[in-house]
């Protein structure tokens, strides 16, 4: 077994490498960008070397500075985690004149597997089932629509080099191929650097259902059950879970047997992902074979039991497996939530900055045999950067079925506490709340179609309102509590045997009775002779309130606002307001204060720099046309119409800094 590894990667990946790699008793060491100094994978790891400035492209993807980290700190062997040199030919090779162990699949694997044309290919030879389509590369938009013709509506434009969703393009007409096939060609010539593009059969209702595979070097290979990646936005993974809700026994079989024939054609001798893309008849098609650790291989920890970082080092030594086919049990359910620094409510715009505050739900299992595990790479106080990557963590929740797995990831989502930067934590909280979900009735469209216009923020369901209203009069009664008992501060009601609150969410008003009853707060609400009996040990200034409602455990994020609270939980966001009778009567005569038109104005979405302006005063702009570019973190963002409009006043000019929601442009 190797004494020493070096991880060629950063973040969480890297973290978790590390952890498995001190329970094996070797050493670790790390490399990090001049960014990363202070991140979390450097302080894990038993050393450290820096490879160079923050950009990726000048230290985590160059690998004469990770050959050169190596030599230094004399490690045997490297793990590459996911993305930058993960599945580079190049860089396995290197490795392998160097005398360095690769701690993933051979040289050719990558090769073959790292271009879609040749492993499409190369499945069918193995005779995977894969999606019908046109394998040559096409020289022109009218060749590309000749092969979609024969192919027939609708067709999936994909770039043979792509990765991560880059360069796809979905065509239903003639039109909409040459238009693909322009823009997938352009993408993948700047993404990748390779511009070939081919053209598939688009699967209608799909599902991105994978199999995780497991090689050796002595011809051994196992599947080790699938996972369903359903849950993407623009085509990019959300949510996980092991197993499918949607696949039989039968079905499992045949992919788990179909990959690991493909693993064996080209002596995959490390943990490695076949993924497949099934439609509403079961009828499954291969996609793409990922030569690496993948993103969600926690949930299929979860339901095996096996640490695949621990067999994928084991085989990279030379093990053979010690697991049979036979070995390999799925028990209960996991369900993975990707938490990423971006804004939901403002199209999931990226968001940077300093984690002022983290606070991850605790990790383990508990009595009733439900588990939590968080893997991630970043602290409290450390800073979230432009430069990589804007997955803060990965959550997962295991449980006896999918029910209990999805209601505790629903409860480890809301006790999750991240201040400081935008996070996408209430949109995954309202995907978990939500029926079609629930009900596993899944596609690969299941955002688009759920969300068209984005997130706003998911809906207080009545079932929540009278909980949440039964939470905040608690609230109120302990902070006022506390206010009675600190001698000089004023403010603090009255005490008295009943306390009759008006709870208020918009203009709806909630009449309560509060009875303190020692640990537990009874409220009545209003007439209905409904009681609900709230429990916890919640004290004023907590960002977090845990406790129950009528026996059922809950966690709530709290902040408090100007006469109320502020409350979070399951996607929804909403203020509640707590007055006497008395109050509540004059704050029903205060005017309501409208938010202002935004129809008639552009608005800066984000801190950024006015690159340039498209337009000009008096100008008609149709829907979709460019109106102007503000530059954010690096990327510049392309503000356009969303609406048929006249430009009005301009109020901004190219090389101005604005500030979130400052006014752009009116239009008239
Ligand atoms: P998964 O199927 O696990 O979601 P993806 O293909 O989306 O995998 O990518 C996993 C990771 O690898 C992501 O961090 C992604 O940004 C990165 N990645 C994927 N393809 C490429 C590529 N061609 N170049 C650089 N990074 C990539
Ligand atoms: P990447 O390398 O970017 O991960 P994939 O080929 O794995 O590319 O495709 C990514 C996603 O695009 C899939 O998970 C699926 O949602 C969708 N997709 C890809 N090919 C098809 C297809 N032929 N029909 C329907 N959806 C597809
Ligand atoms: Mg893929």
């Amino acid at each position: 077994m190797f004494k020493k590894i070096l991880i060629a990667n950063r973040g969480e990946i890297a973290c978790r490498v590390i952890k498995t790699a001190r329970r094996m008793g070797i050493t670790t060491v790390a490399v990090y960008s001049d960014a990363d100094a202070k991140a979390l994978h450097v302080s894990m790891a038993d050393e450290a070397v820096n490879i160079g400035p923050a950009a990726a492209t000048q230290s985590y993807l160059v690998i004469d500075n990770i050959l050169d980290a190596i030599r230094r700190t004399g490690a045997e062997a490297v793990h590459p985690g996911y993305g930058f040199l993960s599945e580079n030919a190049a860089f396995a090779k290197a490795l392998a004149d160097a005398g360095i162990a690769f701690i993933g699949p051979n040289v050719k694997a990558i090769e073959v597997m790292g271009d879609k044309i040749a492993s499409k290919k190369f499945a069918n030879e193995a005779n995977v089932n894969t999606v019908p389509g046109y394998l040559g590369v096409i020289a022109d938009a009218e060749e590309a629509v000749k092969i979609a013709d024969e192919i027939g509506y609708p067709v999936m434009i994909k770039a043979s080099a792509g990765g991560g969703g880059k360069g796809m393009r979905i065509a239903n007409s003639r039109d909409e191929v040459a238009e693909g096939f322009a823009s997938s060609m352009s993408e993948a010539r700047s993404s990748f650097g390779d511009d070939r593009v081919f053209i598939e059969k688009f699967i209608t209702e799909p599902r991105h259902i994978e199999i995780q595979v497991l090689g050796d070097k002595h011809g051994g290979a196992i599947y080790l059950g699938e996972r369903e990646c359903s849950i993407q936005r623009r085509n990019q993974k959300v949510i996980e879970e092991a197993p499918s809700p949607f696949l039989d026994e039968e079905t499992r079989r045949a992919m788990g047997e179909q990959s690991v024939a493909l693993a064996k054609a080209v002596d995959y001798e490390s943990a490695g992902t076949v993924e497949f893309i099934v439609d509403a008849e079961r009828n499954f098609y291969f996609l793409e074979m990922n030569t690496r650790l993948q993103v969600e291989h926690p949930v299929t920890e979860l339901i095996t039991g096996v640490d695949l970082v621990e067999q994928m080092i084991r085989v990279a030594a030379g093990e053979k497996l010690q697991l049979q086919q036979d070995d390999i049990t799925l028990t209960g359910w996991a369900v993975e939530s990707r938490i990423y620094a971006e804004d939901p409510y403002r199209n999931f715009l990226p968001s940077t900055g300093r984690l002022v505050r983290y606070r991850p739900p605790e990790e383990g299992r508990d009595e009733d045999g439900l588990t939590v595990r968080n893997d991630t790479g970043v602290y409290e106080g450390g800073e979230i950067s432009v430069y990589y990557d804007p997955m803060i963590a990965k959550l997962c929740t295991h449980g006896p079925d999918r029910d209990a797995a999805i209601a505790h990831m629903s409860d480890a989502l809301d006790a999750f506490h991240i201040d400081g930067i935008q996070h996408n934590i209430p949109f995954l909280a309202a995907l978990m709340a939500h029926p079609r979900w629930k009900e596993g009735r899944l596609t690969t469209a299941f955002i688009a179609e759920e969300y068209p216009d984005g997130f706003a923020g998911a809906e207080l369901k009545e079932k929540f309102k009278r909980r949440l209203v039964a939470v905040v009069a608690g609230l109120d009664h302990k902070e006022n509590e506390r206010k009675r008992h600190i001698t000089g501060q004023i403010g603090g009601r009255a005490v008295e045997f009943t306390k009759r609150r008006v709870v208020q969410i918009g203009r709806e008003n909630h009449t309560v009775d509060i009875v303190d009853d020692g640990p537990f707060i009874r409220v009545s609400h209003g007439d209905d002779d409904v009681e609900s009996v709230v429990e916890s040990t919640w004290t004023p200034g907590q960002p977090v309130w845990r406790g129950k409602v009528n026996g059922r455990a809950f966690a709530i994020q709290v902040s408090r606002i100007l006469n109320g609270y502020r409350l979070t939980h399951r996607g929804v966001e909403e203020d509640f307001f707590v007055f006497t009778e008395q109050e509540a009567e004059f704050a029903a005569l205060m005017p309501v204060k409208l938010p202002p038109d935004t129809s008639k104005m552009l608005l800066c979405p984000m801190p950024g720099l006015v690159v340039s302006i498209a337009v000009v005063v008096g100008q008609p702009v149709k829907a979709g046309e460019v109106l102007c570019v503000v530059e954010a973190m690096k990327m510049e963002n392309i503000l356009r119409a969303e609406r048929d409009v006249t430009v009005g006043k301009i109020h901004c000019n190219a090389g101005d800094i604005l500030a979130v929601d400052e006014v752009i442009m009116d239009f008239e």
